[in-house]
């Protein structure tokens, strides 16, 4: 078999098993909030833990374009799958883009058959957007690190074995201006499931609009200990710049989850309006739903070409923020605009929970705010587009 050939393969297998294992009980797990541990183990069956992982750490060693169609594919069945995803994909960006060899060598092969998953930890209570501001901070002593302070948010915070954690380092060589010059990833590993880890506690599930069976979490930290070489490629004080690699890519998937839940929302909207009739014919045949069907599947189309741009781009290395963030702002509003539409298609019946349109409306929101709300996309837009226009 050709790589294209094992690509498609591997797509397809994804296709069937969000269908026909995904897509049947997410509304249980939905209603529930329960964690789909028998979802998570197919996952790492699949190998779908390791996908952009090298093979030469035991991953998948694909690209970002087949690891966009992938998260597509399991976000038309259920948004939260995607959720145990991300982090764990952003950290073993993390680790293989910036790690030492001997961070590679130790946790890719563990992240890639995911014995531990990854959490990637910037936001807290009162730093999201302005993620210079944040405050937990690490101090040398000895040959450990202590870390003060609470991280918020933290998707798979609970079940992780590893949390990409940026903290402040004051007193080590800054690299840069101030606020953002002192900031420095660790990698923190702790006992997957476990609310106490040594100075680590793990707090309740946070109880969410949509986006659940998959836990967030607050994590405080009181005089926690980390070895030395925790530090993301043993240099400190790199952290912001390498935070920001990885949320380049957060974006990209944010924007390919996005299109997932919007197909869903088309396709739930286009079997609707063919069997619904009113006035003695189908809705479809009136002309206000035929039109708004035309242009969600247009806008779905368009940010779906747009997200595989971004993809492709990031995949050969150029920069792409730009790319990333009109991806990310356009394929989360395509989706929260497509829900809505959804929701208005179904009459009543989109405010109900037995149709899958209620579960995607309450999804939709997080995609303008996770991994920067839209507002942040059109600030790094704006001033790339002034950047260039002033060199
Ligand atoms: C379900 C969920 C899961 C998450 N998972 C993670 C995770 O795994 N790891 C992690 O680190 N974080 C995570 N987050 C946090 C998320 O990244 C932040 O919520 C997001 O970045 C926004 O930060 P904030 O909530 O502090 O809002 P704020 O920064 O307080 O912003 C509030 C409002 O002000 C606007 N705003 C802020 N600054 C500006 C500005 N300069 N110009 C214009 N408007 C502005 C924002 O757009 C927003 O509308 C998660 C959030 C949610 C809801």
């Amino acid at each position: 078999m050709t790589d294209a050939d094992t690509t498609a393969a591997l797509v397809d297998t994804v296709r069937r098993f969000a269908r026909q294992r995904v897509a049947p009980v997410a509304a249980r797990h939905d209603a529930e909030d329960s964690y789909p541990a028998d979802l998570v183990a197919d996952m790492a069956d699949m190998g779908l833990f390791g996908i952009t992982i090298p093979e030469a750490y035991g991953g998948l060693g694909l690209d970002l374009v087949t690891y966009t169609t992938i998260v597509e594919e399991l976000a038309w069945a259920w948004m939260s799958v995607t959720g145990f995803l991300n982090t764990h994909f952003m950290v073993s960006y993390l680790v293989n883009t910036f790690g030492t060899e001997d961070q590679r060598t130790r946790l890719l092969p563990k992240l890639a058959c995911g014995e531990i998953r990854g959490a990637y930890s910037m936001t807290e209570p009162d730093a999201g957007s302005d993620v210079a501001a944040i405050t937990t901070k690490a101090v040398r002593d000895g040959d450990d690190w202590v870390v003060n302070g609470t991280k918020a948010w933290l998707t798979n915070g609970r079940m992780a074995g590893l949390i990409a954690m940026l903290v402040r380092t004051p007193g080590e060589p800054a690299a840069g201006d101030g606020r953002h010059g002192e900031l420095t990833v660790l990698l923190v590993e702790k006992e997957p499931g476990a609310d106490r880890h040594g100075g680590i506690t793990v707090g309740p599930n946070v109880h969410k609009l949509g986006y659940r069976g998959i836990e967030t979490v607050e994590v405080s930290l009181a005089d926690h200990r980390v070895p030395a070489d925790a530090v993301l490629g043993g240099v400190t004080n790199r952290g912001f710049a390498q935070m920001m690699a990885a949320v380049e890519l957060g974006r990209v998937n944010i924007a390919a989850r996005a299109i997932g839940v919007a197909q869903r929302a088309l396709d739930e909207s286009l079997g609707y309006a063919r069997t619904r009739t009113t006035f003695g014919r189908r809705i479809a045949d009136h002309q206000a739903i035929g039109f708004k069907l035309a242009e969600m599947a247009t806008k779905v189309t368009a940010a779906r070409l747009l997200y595989r741009q971004a993809a492709a781009e990031k995949q050969a290395g150029e920069r792409s923020d730009l790319t990333a963030s009109m991806a990310k702002l356009f394929c989360a509003e395509t989706c929260w605009e497509v829900c809505g539409e959804a929701l208005r298609i179904h009459g009543g019946n989109g405010y109900a929970a037995e149709y899958p349109v209620e579960r995607l409306y309450r999804d939709a929101p997080l995609m303008i705010i996770g991994d920067g709300t839209s507002e942040i996309q059109k600030l790094v837009i704006s001033r790339r587009l002034l950047e260039a226009e002033d060199t």
